[in-house]
């Protein structure tokens, strides 16, 4: 039994040692990613459902690794934010998005989004130029500030409120937009509407998912978008799956949907050929 244990031990100690291979092995592979143009820019449509067009786009990173292929964001963006790698990551997307719809408004400037958003990880807040690298992605490629929306979670804004809330000023001076993403998972979501300066509230997945099932989520839901209203906000429902999804939103006031039924995120070139084909119910 002993001799047994022991070997199981190491085991343990060899699969632990292997995996810290492993992890190293894919953090220094996306160090490089950056440098090497192996990140790719997925764009997903934001859909107003009084107008039935695309009116925004949300901006989505995918690593192109030339050892696993296509990576989802789940498989790298925690990795990125342990190791700091995130800030690079969001300068990257941030540029890339703005030329993206820059490009696409130039080209068809009566159907294309009106606005792009982009995912912006905490550690962003504690860049001291941060405003400055949002103005340069907006001066080099001309996209208007107001076509520019950032999606902050609820986990990022709940660090120290004042220095968040000064951040958020400055950019919004800029005339940029700003997004609480995932709204109603976070610690205090009704203390950031009242603390934060924010312009777009985006409901979480997680309230529209079963939405068909469940009058007292639809209650809840139909509450949230009144009071995102009340407030003066747009609010934007996520993770949008099904026809019966899209309609209870639609009677329940909603003016912008996103998800799988409406559009998947896809590269900017095949998102623009096809946003004639948008569903909207
Ligand atoms: P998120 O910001 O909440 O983005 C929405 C996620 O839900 C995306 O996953 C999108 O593909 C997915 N989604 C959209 N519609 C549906 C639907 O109808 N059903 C389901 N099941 N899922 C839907 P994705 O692209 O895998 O991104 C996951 C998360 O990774 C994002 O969640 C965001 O937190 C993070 N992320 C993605 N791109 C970036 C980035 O450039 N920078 C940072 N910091 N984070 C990013
Ligand atoms: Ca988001
Ligand atoms: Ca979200
Ligand atoms: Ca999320």
């Amino acid at each position: 039994a002993k001799a047994r244990g022991k070997g199981c031990y190491l085991l343990f100690e060899s699969h632990m040692h292997e995996q810290l291979l492993d992890r190293l092995d894919s953090e220094s592979r996306l160090r490089d990613a950056v440098h090497r143009g192996e990140l790719r820019l997925h764009l997903q449509p934001v859909v107003d459902l009084i107008q039935r067009k695309t009116a925004g786009v949300e901006a989505l990173v995918r690593w192109e690794d030339p050892e696993r292929g296509l990576q989802q964001p789940g498989a790298f963006i925690p990795l990125a934010e342990e190791t700091g790698l995130i800030t690079e990551i969001d300068r990257w997307v941030l540029f890339e998005a703005c030329l993206a719809v820059k490009q696409w408004q130039d080209r068809t400037p009566d159907a294309s989004p009106a606005w792009v958003s982009v995912n912006l990880s905490a550690a962003n807040l504690d860049i001291p130029d941060l405003t400055d690298r949002v103005a340069y992605a907006l001066a080099t490629t001309g996209l208007s500030p107001h076509c520019l929306v950032l999606e902050l979670t609820e986990t990022v804004l709940m660090r120290d409120i004042a220095v968040t809330s000064a951040r958020l000023e400055e950019l919004r001076e800029l005339g940029v937009k700003i997004a609480i993403d995932d709204f109603g998972t976070g610690y205090s979501s009704l203390g950031y509407l009242r603390d934060i300066p924010v312009d777009v509230l985006k409901v979480d997945r997680s309230f529209i998912t079963g939405l068909e099932d469940n009058p007292r989520q639809q209650d809840l839901v139909s509450a949230v978008i009144q009071l995102g209203h009340t407030l003066g906000l747009k609010v934007v429902a996520e993770g949008v799956e099904t026809e019966d999804q899209l309609r209870l939103l639609s009677r329940m006031g909603a003016r912008y949907a996103q998800g799988y039924y409406l559009g998947r995120p896809a590269p900017a070139d095949q998102l623009s050929t096809n946003t004639a084909t948008v569903r909207a119910g």
